[in-house]
């Protein structure tokens, strides 16, 4: 099986215990969690500011004990889970809007504001957030930094990472610094923040986010387009993108994530077979003549085309997309969410390829995804335990699909445990070795969410 536990070092129960005890003694025994369930694998530290992360990772680096940030633990590469045991670093805690300044367009946060919050905030001064990783509801800033989260909106707006201006960030051992800026230019030293941006918690704990708003568009059109099958569908993502058109999204579902879709209560035509969900908006300036654009180029193939400009309307075109999640984690008892992307122009040769491959190893999938993007949630389905061997063999051909496509492994959910093993079918040795070595920097003995990234020996390419 290709997803192992890493290799990792585990700390000693009594080093754990003590680290425990300085905690409880330092920051109060409210804050510290060692309950029967987790007291043999690890220990929770409850932050509920700088001060607390500071002192949790002074005296887990002066007891040897390896610490891994979480903060809603929505991420779907294993990336909050304590691989080496020791202490979770849990930032819930921290979630105070700390700014919005209108002037400078600027939101200053603490890493356990959930994003959603964020983005009501922001629009309640007319301003807007873009980032909208589809766990808006529950994820938080801290996680969405550190996994450099995209979404739908990402297709117009970019991902987490373009609204990122400054961090203040804790080193293992408890040094703090400030990176970034909280102008919109700027360029003194090396680019810190982008290198911590998407780092899944092994470089440092984010305490203090600063981000960068727009002004809230002012008027938003959603375009629902169903067609008979999902090359179609495909083609009409390639012919947006070749058109030079700018949609704020541009999602696409396949037949098998609509048939998991109706069989919540959501009507869609049974003659589609895919669908594609496209959005547009403006500031201050009509949307018409680049809706009609959009309509007209994704009309060609199509079943039917659906667009609406009210709230409530729009929000029903959603429901699939919505509703996804669920309708397809109800389908199986097992479930594996990829995440790949490939230059857009290929997008078809990936969505055949995944198609092969599963047929191949009898392995059950759907696909769904920001296609815009070319970035696909191809979702690997099964009930029995015996059936894992074939799925891991289908998730490698994927991976290796990707790579030959000149894709990558990873659009939005990060390298965490999960593809830690095929990093190597995309990166060469020296590279490895060289952000090994950064890590190194950051974090010399370790101790920073161990297992994490980089392949750890067992089944690595
Ligand atoms: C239904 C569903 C839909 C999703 N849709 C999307 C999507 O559209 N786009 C997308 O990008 N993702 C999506 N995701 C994945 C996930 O929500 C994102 O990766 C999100 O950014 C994780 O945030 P979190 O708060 O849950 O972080 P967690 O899962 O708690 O942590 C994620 C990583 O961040 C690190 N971390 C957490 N806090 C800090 C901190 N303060 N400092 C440093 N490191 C820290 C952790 O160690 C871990 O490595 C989806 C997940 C679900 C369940």
């Amino acid at each position: 099986m290709l997803i192992a536990a890493p290799e990792v070092r585990i700390p000693s129960k009594e080093a754990v215990e003590r680290a425990v005890r300085d905690l409880e003694q330092r920051l109060g025994p409210s804050k510290v969690d060692v309950t029967e369930a987790t007291r043999e694998t690890y220990a929770v530290v409850f932050a509920a500011g700088r001060d607390d992360i500071k002192a949790a990772l002074e005296i887990c680096q002066q007891h040897d004990v390896p610490v891994t940030p979480r903060a809603a633990g929505t991420g779907r590469t294993g990336g909050a889970v304590p691989a080496a045991g020791g202490i979770v670093l849990a930032t819930h805690g921290m979630s105070n809007l700390v700014e919005i300044d209108k002037n400078d367009l600027i939101a200053v946060v603490q890493p356990g504001v959930i994003t959603g919050d964020l983005h009501a905030a922001a629009l309640a001064e007319g301003l807007f957030y873009p980032p909208d990783p589809q766990s808006w509801k529950t994820c938080m800033i801290g996680g969405n930094v550190a996994e450099n989260a995209g979404g739908p909106r990402a297709f117009k707006y970019g991902v987490t990472r373009e609204y990122v201006l400054g961090l203040e960030v804790a080193l293992m051992g408890g040094r703090i610094f400030r990176t970034g800026k909280r102008t919109v230019k700027g360029v003194t030293g090396y680019d810190v923040t982008s290198l911590l941006v998407g780092s899944e918690g092994t470089l440092g704990v984010f305490t203090e986010i600063t981000l960068k708003l727009v002004h809230a568009p002012t008027e938003i059109a959603t375009v629902m387009a169903l067609y008979p099958d999902v090359r179609i569908a495909a083609a009409a993502v390639e012919r947006t993108i070749a058109k030079g058109l700018v949609p704020r999204c541009l999602e696409l579902m396949d037949a098998q994530t609509l048939e998991a879709i109706r069989r919540q209560g959501v009507a869609i035509d049974p003659r589609a077979g895919a669908l594609l969900l496209s959005e547009v908006d403006g500031r201050n300036a009509p949307i018409d003549p680049l809706l009609n654009v959009l309509a007209d180029t994704l009309d060609a193939g199509s079943i039917s085309i659906t667009a609406e400009k009210d709230a409530a309307k729009r929000e029903q075109l959603w429901a699939a997309r919505s509703t996804l999640s669920i309708a397809t984690r109800k389908l199986t008892k097992y479930k594996l969410s990829e995440d790949v992307v490939v230059p857009r122009s290929r997008l078809v040769e990936l969505l055949d390829q995944a198609a092969r491959i599963c047929e191949g190893e009898k392995v059950r999938h759907l696909t769904y995804g920001h296609a815009g993007d070319g970035n696909m949630h191809v979702n690997f389905l099964w009930n029995d335990e015996g059936e894992r061997p074939a799925v891991d063999r289908a998730i490698d051909g994927l991976m290796r699909a990707t790579v030959a496509l000149g894709g990558t492994l990873s659009g939005e959910h990060g390298i965490g445990i999960t593809k830690a093993a095929y990093l190597g079918l995309e990166q060469a040795p020296d590279f490895i070795k060289l952000q090994q070595d950064v890590k190194k920097a950051f974090d010399p003995s370790g101790l920073l969410n161990p297992g994490k990234i980089f392949p750890t020996g067992h089944g690595a390419c």
